[in-house]
């Protein structure tokens, strides 16, 4: 792909995306369903060209956040069961039932709500309630008393799965995602005891599968970081091994639109904010925090130019990015340079990128702009 006509593209490797399917669904056996999640456009890898692989992958269930996020894969051909996690306000419900996209409810006033307003006439829409366990963001703080009487009472709508998700899911450190698993499987067994028992109990993201946390598996798990090559690292002394090895599907280049001398004392771009020390060669790249390289990398992060880490010099403009290529004496004008990846041996992850930066990969991944044109590889 090095005469790939961009100023700065993204290649995403289908045949690792479907690799790390695999490993996933090696990790959990043939008995737990993998929710794939390709939300936020597939953690910025594109959720159309994803769940195509996915799909063909045999990946039976996709998740995103909004409907919207659902209705775009149905209008590509998905045809996989998805799971909107994140909402379903009033005015998108009538897409729930036109779309065939499966809602996670997440509050009994919601359940009533979306009952009452699908009528009888759309058949019984499947659901998926969201319980709140200690995250403290979406989903029912009910009781299963209160829980049980709400889904009974809602004659329009099928409940399919209970779930929740987990604030701290690679900390070892305390005991904050153990109370949520027993809150949740007290939660269930209360509803099981009043005949509430749908098909799907679904707790875990992709690094409760990664370090193994079997019994919050259940039949069903939810990763997403896994399936574009990502587990956060474990934190405490008890973490456990992983138990799931994946790579990086994405590749993030740039192309060098100058390459110069500067004398010793030069400024370098806004503010200054870089002086030379010694005469130096620097390139230009096609690329600044418009395309969503992080303005917090300015005069810190490194790229890899000519197979070498190039320091990043000065401040990261919207459109343009300096970097030293004085150790890089083969870099030429229309090269291209690696953000994210490996080259001849050197690599940079999105966790590397992000620690950096001081953010967080899915931060990186996601912030990778539509203009950087995304290219499919095998
Ligand atoms: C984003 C999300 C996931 C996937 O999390 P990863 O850490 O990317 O695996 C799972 N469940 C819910 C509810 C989410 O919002």
């Amino acid at each position: 792909m090095g005469a790939a006509p961009y100023r700065s593209w993204a290649e995403v490797s289908r045949g690792q995306i479907a690799e790390n399917f695999r490993r996933v669904r090696g990790a959990v056996g043939p008995g737990v369903e993998i929710v794939a999640v390709v939300k936020a456009d597939a953690y910025g890898h594109g959720a159309v060209e994803v769940s195509r692989v996915l799909e063909a992958e045999g990946a039976r269930w996709l998740a995103v956040s909004f409907v919207e996020e659902g209705v775009t894969l149905r209008e590509a051909g998905i045809n996989a069961r998805i799971l909107v996690m994140a909402d379903c306000p009033t005015f998108a419900q009538s897409a729930l039932v036109e779309y065939n996209l499966t809602p996670v409810v997440q509050s009994l006033d919601n359940l009533r709500e979306l009952d009452r307003s699908l009528g009888g006439d759309a058949g019984r829409l499947r659901y998926h309630l969201k319980i709140d366990t200690g995250m403290g963001r979406l989903g029912t703080r009910a009781g299963a008393a209160e829980i049980a009487q709400a889904v009974g009472q809602a004659a329009c709508l099928e409940l399919e799965g209970l779930m929740t998700h987990f604030a701290s899911s690679a900390d070892y450190s305390n005991a904050r995602t153990d109370r949520q698993v027993r809150s949740f499987h007290q939660l269930c067994a209360g509803l099981r005891e009043a005949g509430i028992a749908p098909p799907y109990l679904h707790m875990s993201s992709s690094n409760p599968v990664a370090y193994g946390r079997r019994e919050a598996w259940h039949n069903m798990v939810r990763p997403g970081h896994a399936l574009y090559g990502y587990v956060s690292p474990a934190r405490g002394d008890a973490a456990p091994q992983r138990v799931l090895d994946v790579a990086p599907a994405l590749t993030w280049k740039a192309r060098v639109v100058t390459v110069k001398e500067v004398p010793e004392g030069a400024l370098i771009g806004y503010g200054g904010m870089f002086r030379a020390p010694h005469p130096m060669r620097i390139a230009i790249l096609a690329l600044g925090y418009s395309d969503g390289l992080s303005h917090r990398l300015s005069n810190r992060g490194h790229v890899i130019a000519g197979g070498r880490l190039a320091p990043i010099l000065g401040a990261v403009s919207m459109d343009l990015t300096t970097i030293d290529v004085t150790e890089s004496r083969s870099v030429r004008v229309g090269d291209a340079v690696t953000l994210l990846g490996a080259d001849r041996g050197v690599s940079i992850n999105a966790q590397e990128m992000a620690r950096t930066a001081g953010t967080i990969s899915y931060d990186i991944l996601c912030g990778i702009r539509a203009r950087v044109k995304r290219v499919y590889v095998e």
